[in-house]
């Protein structure tokens, strides 16, 4: 698991994450290989749950306009598989993007928190923890045998320009 930044409770309380404006929204979290197997193997879920674009498959909002995860609980804003959440879940607001052939540590700044906090010295100390993680042999390797988790997100904010795929360890 990463090392979280934003306190749980200012999650919970935001009306931000795990909703989306259109189904297809290329802000749905991608997946890890691994991650797709376990979804895969429950039984307790509906294939309907991954979609195509190995992301997860997201459905309609029963409370309002747009479409949400679906282990979203829209009652009390809570996931239902949070200690199993994806890695692209846990990362957020921070993503990894691909641009003009960089592999960027990216933040999003629709997150009230991470707009609020993205001069602080803790969140710059948080930047410097994300990258050295993500830098790492292991999650090289991780990201080399999943290049789906590197999009050409837009409108993100650029932090810290990591290590390319093919460069030698
Ligand atoms: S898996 Fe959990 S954290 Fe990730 S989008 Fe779905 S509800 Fe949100």
């Amino acid at each position: 698991m990463i090392k979280q930044l934003i306190p749980e409770g200012f999650c919970l309380k935001c009306q931000g994450c795990c909703r989306f404006r259109e189904q297809s929204s290329v802000w749905a979290p991608c997946l890890l290989d691994e991650e797709i197997q376990s979804l895969l193997d429950r039984k307790d879920i509906p294939p309907s749950t991954l979609s195509m674009e190995r992301r997860l498959g997201l459905i309609l909002d029963p409370e309002q306009e747009g479409f949400i995860c679906p282990f979203f609980n829209t009652k009390d804003n809570n996931c239902k598989t949070y200690s199993f959440r994806p890695f692209e879940c846990q990362l957020y607001p921070f993503l990894i993007s691909f641009r003009e052939e960089k592999v960027l540590l990216t933040v999003d700044l629709s997150c009230p928190y991470a707009k609020k906090n993205v001069n602080t010295k803790a969140f710059k100390e948080y930047t410097s923890y994300l990258t050295d993680f993500l830098n790492s042999p292991k999650q090289r390797k991780v990201f080399k045998e999943n290049p789906q988790i590197i999009q050409a997100y837009a409108e993100v904010f650029d932090l810290m320009e990591l290590q390319a795929l093919d460069e030698a360890e």
